[in-house]
């Protein structure tokens, strides 16, 4: 591990957004911006239930998870074509960028999109376009194909089925969506013919559901990372399993905020999580619903926290060991980081 020197506080701000990072938790749709809904409304003709941008963000106050998700399924309601998808992932792809995200791992909710007649097809292009397009950015971008899990195994099974002629255009699936009563189990069997494909999985657990639902996304699902995983601090055990197996992490602090699973950011366990030993990373969840996109979320948490440099190093660090990227581009990313720090 690099040596971090002592960085004033004062300087520390500074260093988040210059540190290179990469981005694990990050839902396409939940980048949307009330600005890109009504554009993209207007050119394809979509009424939406809203009198204008002020209006739609005002509906922004939800308080939990389901309330969330209402908002974020009308909002998906105005990506009809190929190019729609590509200017989502674009506008995400650009703010990415600009906070020094270097990697980042994108999932995509097909059946927010097949269910309202949209072509699995449709969908993969306009968004492998993109990603493709983000190396002259300097971003290297990936999808990861998230079941919703509020649906059932049969319908995950189907938008498999949909997806596969496009394998080579995401590198892994992942379960997301209502959490609680919809326990990893449920996809049991989609996850081992997914694991039988090659692709890498992750599962949403353990962010309002219980330890139990982090355990079986490791042990019956066999997933590589646990997106969110804030609760498994209740469960030592737990706590030790993720710690000895570097289990990645990837922690969404502001989120967490909004969707009331923490009373405050200086509440917030991720400081535990570091201090255990874990690979807990930093991510934005779905930026433009919850206040911010992957700076914002670093910044606001050190302020409120009071994590240092140190932590900082270790979290950039642990986003790229957890990322699925080759062995060589992650050395190429940590030895960016380690010379970032040693010239602040
Ligand atoms: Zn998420």
């Amino acid at each position: 591990m690099h040596p971090v020197p002592p960085v004033p506080a004062e300087r520390l701000p500074a260093l988040l957004a210059a540190m290179p990072k990469a981005e694990l938790h990050i839902h396409i749709e939940g980048s949307l911006e009330p600005e890109l809904i009504f554009a993209l409304a207007r050119r394809n003709g979509v009424a939406l239930p809203y009198a204008g941008v002020e209006d739609l963000r005002r509906a922004y106050a939800f308080t939990n998870l389901q309330s969330f998700l209402d908002i974020y399924y009308a909002g998906a309601s105005v990506l009809l074509q190929s190019q729609d998808f590509y200017d989502m992932a674009w506008a995400y792809l650009e703010r990415a960028a600009a906070d020094q995200v270097r990697r980042a791992e994108i999932f995509f909710d097909p059946q927010t999109h097949t269910a309202r007649g949209v072509a699995m097809e449709t969908v993969i292009d306009g968004l492998s376009r993109a990603c493709r397009d983000a190396k002259r950015i300097g971003v290297d971008a990936e999808l990861i194909l998230c079941f919703l899990r509020h649906l059932s195994e049969e319908e995950a099974f189907d938008t498999l089925e949909q997806a596969l002629p496009f394998r080579d255009r995401f590198i892994g699936v992942g379960l997301d969506s209502s959490e609680v009563g919809h326990p990893p189990e449920k996809f049991a069997r989609v996850f081992a013919k997914c694991r039988q494909q090659g692709l890498h999985l992750v599962a949403h657990a353990g962010e309002e559901g219980p330890p139990a639902y982090v355990w079986a996304a490791l042990d019956v699902l066999k997933v590589e990372r646990i997106d969110h995983g804030v609760q498994s601090a209740q469960d030592p055990a737990l706590m030790k399993r993720l710690a000895q197996d570097r289990i990645p992490l990837t922690v969404c602090p502001l989120s967490n905020l909004k969707l009331c699973v923490f009373p405050d950011l200086a509440q917030h366990n991720i400081r535990q999580l570091l201090d255990a030993g874990l690979c807990a990373t930093i991510n934005s969840d779905d930026p433009a619903y919850f206040g911010g996109y992957m700076n914002a979320n670093f910044l606001q948490t050190f302020a409120a926290t009071g994590l240092d440099a140190q932590h900082a190093y270790r979290l950039a660090r642990n986003s790229f060991e957890g990322s699925f990227a080759e062995a060589s581009a992650k050395k190429r990313y940590v030895e960016e980081l380690d010379a970032v720090f040693a010239a602040a």
